[in-house]
């Protein structure tokens, strides 16, 4: 599962994150994954948990944001997404190509708890 060693980055990230802005704890995380990115958010998502106990990533809550993969059909140009099992162009039935839309997987937002001072 290769999902784990990049959900200690990810956890990495926003300890770095978090202690920066003196946050006494992580409220929650936006994760965008697109389905073409290589990575699982149900993965992540069990990692998470596991890894970020005793760090302030502890209880925080973990959102995934989905996000679909495009192509664009390079006869006609419309962009769509595809149907299991075909490239065909929603359009006129060309075989489309993948675009970056899909690829995506990054920290879209951290919500912090701050520390009373
Ligand atoms: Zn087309």
């Amino acid at each position: 599962m290769h999902e784990y060693p990049i959900t200690e980055h990810i956890i990495k990230i926003i300890e770095k994150h978090g202690k920066e802005s003196r946050a006494s704890r992580i409220e929650s995380v936006t994760l965008v994954v697109g389905d073409r990115s290589g990575f699982i958010g149900d993965s992540v998502r069990m990692y998470f948990d596991i890894i970020a106990e005793g760090t302030l990533c502890e209880g925080a809550e973990l959102i995934i944001k989905p996000v679909k993969s495009q192509f664009k059909c390079p006869a006609c140009g419309t962009v769509f997404y595809r149907k299991p099992m075909s490239f065909a162009c929603s359009d006129c039935g060309a075989d489309g190509a993948p675009t970056d839309t899909g690829k995506e997987f990054y920290i879209e937002s951290i919500t912090v708890e701050q520390e009373v001072l």
